[in-house]
């Protein structure tokens, strides 16, 4: 640290992503990725045309992008804001509406804890139940700004619609931001329901069900004024945030959607196939309806597992965290993938 660094963020932790290891080839199930590339429209769109227009700044408004998000979701393109990740309108969002506080699952996505350090926002970690799940009732009337992970992440686990919406109706006078990165494997978007509710933030990515985490593109859906006030900031931070060829590749991927909600189902199916085969295998696998499944074996502890895969050429996520120390985040790739993942298993657990 600088002597120049900031007295108010000396004691930040930064967030850290899952590694990208490059001494050999991994099968990758360690960043909730999809295995799948962009639809073939997205993937022949850089023209040469394409290219050569980067000398002018993108459309701050992403205007092409917005209106096709806003027909996806049924709504109107006031009501619909895009950032570069979803990461970045947490990071908005969080400055924008948290200055009462914010209230999280203890056990969640990193992010939110330093986004609420980074922005001195006092955070309130509220405990999973025991089995891991979101007991809604610990979300209700908090009197400050409320973020969930829906479906939850590291856990897979997801809540229901009526219970997501319970907790927003009791928060009138605070915003409840739903995280909703991996609602597309089985979880119930609330995005229709930013049309009742005044204080929901419903935020999305491109990242994991639409293959393109590498473009960065992410988006909310809620009500006009809480989009004005996001908009604020980002005007405020960097107009242009989203690139012109993200806008592009962001537009083709939404009019190509049967391609993505078919490789939705073959992920759903190669979590159902892991799922069976690590059970079989002694592992207790939470429920999920996410594209990773969080699993603990009572045979080998989660770090030793965590290594020994990576020493087999597979690469998870483990964090070594009060109650999850035992488990490792799998993301579902490919069926082939997970053979492989299995295989490896069998292999460690035989030695
Ligand atoms: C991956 C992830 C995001 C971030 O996605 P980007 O759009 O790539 O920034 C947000 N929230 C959760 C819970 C995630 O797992």
């Amino acid at each position: 640290m600088s002597k120049f660094f900031s007295s108010r963020l000396s004691s930040l932790e930064a967030y850290v992503p899952g590694e990208q290891p490059k001494d050999m080839a991994y099968i990758k199930l360690n960043t909730n990725e999809s295995p799948f590339p962009p639809a073939p429209a997205v993937r022949n769109a850089l023209t040469e045309d394409t290219v050569a227009k980067l000398r002018l700044y993108c459309d701050p408004e992403a205007s092409r992008l917005k209106a096709a998000l806003a027909d996806s979701f049924a709504t109107d393109a006031s009501r619909v804001f895009v950032s570069n990740g979803s990461d970045d309108i947490l990071n908005f969002a969080f400055l924008a509406f948290g200055e009462g506080g914010v209230a999280f699952p203890d056990i969640s996505y990193g992010f939110y804890e330093v986004f609420a350090r980074l922005h001195g926002i006092a955070a309130e970690k509220i405990p999973l139940a025991e089995d891991f799940s979101i007991t809604p009732k610990d979300y209700f009337a908090k009197g400050k700004m409320v973020c969930i992970a829906n479906p939850n992440a590291p856990t897979g686990m997801a809540l229901s619609l009526e219970e997501v919406e319970a907790i927003v109706k009791s928060n009138p006078d605070s915003v409840v931001l739903i995280d909703e990165a991996y609602v597309d494997f089985g979880g119930e978007s609330c995005a229709a329901l930013t049309k009742k509710y005044k204080n929901l933030l419903c935020v999305g990515t491109f990242s994991k069900s639409r293959s393109m985490a590498g473009a960065r593109l992410g988006f909310a859906v809620a009500d006009e004024a809480l989009i004005a006030d996001l908009e604020r900031v980002k005007y405020s931070t960097n107009p242009y945030n989203v690139n012109s060829l993200t806008q592009l590749l962001g537009v083709l991927t939404l009019e190509n959607q049967a391609y993505y909600t078919e490789n939705c189902q073959r992920i759903i199916e190669a979590r159902a196939y892991a799922t069976k085969a690590l059970e079989a295998l002694g592992f207790s696998v939470l429920p999920s309806s996410a594209n990773f499944i969080f699993a603990k074996s009572d045979r080998i502890g989660g770090e030793a597992l965590y290594l020994a895969l990576k020493a087999r050429g597979v690469l998870v996520r483990h964090f070594e965290k009060p109650r999850i120390a035992d488990y490792n985040r799998i993301t579902v790739g490919t069926l082939a993938d997970m053979q492989a993942l299995v295989a490896a298993v069998k292999d460690i657990l035989s030695q």
